[in-house]
């Protein structure tokens, strides 16, 4: 499973073509990124979702991925100030479930 405390955002197994549309999405924010720090955060995203890729072809949410330190250390975060691994950005939006 995940190596953090995880909220039930995540969810569980992903379906391959959802995995495939989570890492395009990250790979376009890469893109998109202004500074190194940003970039370095959104390279760890892809690599994140990379492994939730991985997950969905093993049956598992999530296989660890070289270079996603950063992203699961972002959630924790996230999980102990305000108990949810989505951004606050996000969280405007939708509630955690
Ligand atoms: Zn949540």
């Amino acid at each position: 499973m995940y190596p953090i405390r995880v909220c039930s955002c995540l969810g569980g197994v992903l379906s391959i073509r959802q995995a495939l549309l989570f890492v395009r999405e990250e790979f376009i924010e890469l893109l998109h990124s202004r500074s190194y720090n940003e970039a370095m955060e959104e390279l760890s995203d892809v690599s994140f979702t990379i492994g939730r890729l991985v997950g969905s072809i093993v049956g598992r949410p999530y296989v660890r991925f070289l270079g996603d330190y950063l992203t699961l250390y972002k959630m924790s975060q996230r999980m102990e100030s305000y108990g949810c691994v989505r951004s606050k950005r996000n969280l405007a939006k939708r509630t955690c479930r």
